[in-house]
């Protein structure tokens, strides 16, 4: 899985207690009629962040989007920006700019007109107009299509003249929900390396929801991972993948592999586990403490487990199974392993080769193994 923006990104401003966060959410909840769409969210955003919520469908990160836009007012709960509480300041007076789902553009304006329209509200010059607004169709590669309506043009196309809009007045917070979703695989890829840039560039605090989570982990400087309208973990892309706060983030970003098991033998930094579905024990490098006895969850990720045809010599950390899948995808190839105990096991391999001299095929026995520092411990 990609996750190119963090790596470019210098210094980790969140990690300095002294920075003023741009966006401080606190303790924040909004209720419709009786049912809670955002339950108790607290959230600091830093000055030129990209943040992602990042959730399912309904767990509340459009409302927790729209209070910041100043289109919903919290029933509890405060928002600031920019130092400045945000109770009862409408959409118009925030120095926010939002990108609908529905884009909303103009249907009887051009592309050039629909991108223009907020520098000509501002009484901008016709040339400025028209360079600035050159500059952002060539940015979301619609320069040729200047002249064309929007019911002249695909969902996707619409889409990319509705991020033109709202990119042209160079905001300071930019909220965006679901920026991508009309676009197809490579040309959603090029628009978010595209927003990245543009991000860096400009300095945007942008803050994008969305329920992709391969989206997130590319764009993202951090995601807040949302739960029935709860914040349950933020994190870089790299933290929540590789150090889920609980079972719900470990299997909504990404795949995993979960086995219950015990602990039986805990010292500093490294636990033993035994799951009644894997043959041998884990042993498991892990800052977690938990004393011998405890029940808890262990999660593999599918490119974490390797596979061999000849049983290892270690005493822990591998377990044995049938292949029952194999679905070729080109860059890598997906198996799922059924073991003895009746769990199936998803691995993953990179086709390094073009042509494996130990070719694993259907119904064959096989040893999976993995690295002590591979086993995340996850909570409920
Ligand atoms: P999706 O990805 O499907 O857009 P979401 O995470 O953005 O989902 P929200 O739009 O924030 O979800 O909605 C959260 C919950 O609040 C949903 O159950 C929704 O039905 C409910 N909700 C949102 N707006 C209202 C409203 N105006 N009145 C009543 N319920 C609402």
């Amino acid at each position: 899985m990609a996750s190119s923006a963090p790596a470019t990104r210098p210094g980790h401003p969140w990690n300095d207690p002294a920075l003023e966060p741009y966006i401080r959410i606190e303790r924040v909840s909004k209720r419709f009629s009786g049912f809670v769409a955002v339950d108790d969210v607290s959230l600091n955003i830093y000055r030129s962040e990209l943040f992602c919520l990042l959730g399912g469908s309904g767990c509340g990160k459009t409302t927790l989007l729209r209070l910041l836009a100043g289109f919903e007012e919290p029933s509890s709960g405060k928002i600031s920006i920019d130092g400045l509480d945000m109770s009862g300041i409408p959409p118009y007076e925030r120095p926010v700019n939002m990108m609908f789902q529905s884009y909303a553009l103009f249907p009887h304006m051009t592309v050039d007109q629909n991108v223009g329209f907020g520098l000509k509200m501002e009484h901008r010059s016709r040339s400025e107009i028209a360079d600035r607004v050159a500059q952002m169709l060539k940015l979301v590669r619609l320069s040729e299509f200047g002249k064309r309506k929007p019911e002249q043009l695909s969902g996707g196309q619409r889409q990319r003249v509705a991020l033109a809009r709202a990119l042209i007045k160079q905001p300071k917070l930019l909220l965006l929900d679901e920026p991508l979703g009309a676009l197809d695989k490579k040309l959603r890829e090029h628009t978010q390396f595209e927003l990245v840039n543009l991000q860096e560039e400009l300095g945007v605090t942008f803050v994008v929801v969305t329920h992709d989570q391969e989206e997130a982990m590319t764009l993202s400087s951090r995601i807040g991972v949302m739960d029935h309208g709860k914040i349950v973990q933020v994190g870089t892309p790299q933290e929540v993948y590789e150090s889920p706060g609980n079972r719900f983030v470990a299997e909504f970003i990404g795949s995993v592999n979960l086995f219950e098991g015990q602990v039986t033998a805990s010292e500093a930094g490294h636990l033993r586990i035994v799951c009644p579905q894997l043959e041998r024990p884990l042993d498991v490098l892990s800052g977690d403490l938990s004393a011998p006895q405890t029940r808890l969850w262990v999660a593999i990720r599918p490119e974490k487990i390797q596979l061999s045809l000849q049983a290892p010599q270690a005493a822990s950390n591998w377990t044995r199974g049938l292949v029952k899948e194999i679905a070729y995808l080109g860059d890598l190839s997906v198996l799922l392993i059924r073991l003895e105990s009746g769990q199936t096991v998803r691995v993953t391999r990179p086709n390094v080769w073009r042509h494996e001299e130990e070719r694993i095929t259907w119904e064959q026995e096989v040893y999976l193994y993995w690295h002590d520092s591979s086993p995340m411990i996850v909570r409920e």
